[in-house]
């Protein structure tokens, strides 16, 4: 499976499409959910062309990779969230029902966030 440039998430990134923008460097950009499932709902994603977790951490370079984790630690520090918990989340291929084909990581926070997952 090949990169998809019309991806949602690519055209947030050529800006060709709006996003509710909470931070960015130079290896990542984070914004809200469009539908948030918890009081806060970040996504953050890379810059780079990767389609899932797996693809991410087998090409993207050291460089990448560290810029990128470190804007997840940034992000929830600066909202907050790091007193009372929060949770990561990447979705990765069909299992687990990854809808956009650009690795992202969701972060929730601000409430309890239940059982780690569904039961169905
Ligand atoms: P996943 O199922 O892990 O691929 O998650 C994709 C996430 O992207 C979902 O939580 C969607 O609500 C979110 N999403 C889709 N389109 C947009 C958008 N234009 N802006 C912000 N979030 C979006």
């Amino acid at each position: 499976m090949s990169y998809d440039d019309d991806n949602i998430f690519a055209k947030i990134l050529r800006e060709e499409i709006p996003c509710k923008k909470i931070y960015e460097n130079e290896y990542a950009l984070a914004f809200h959910d469009i539908n948030p499932q918890a009081k806060i709902h970040i996504l953050v994603i890379p810059k780079g062309k990767y389609i899932s977790f797996a693809d991410f951490s087998k090409n993207a370079s050291k460089d990448e990779i560290e810029g990128f984790f470190k804007a997840v630690g940034k992000i929830a520090e600066e909202q907050n969230l790091v007193k009372e918990g929060y949770r990561l989340l990447t979705n990765n291929g069909l299992n687990a029902g990854q809808e956009v084909p650009h690795f992202h990581i969701h972060i929730f926070g601000k409430q309890k966030l239940g059982p780690m997952i569904s039961k169905n």
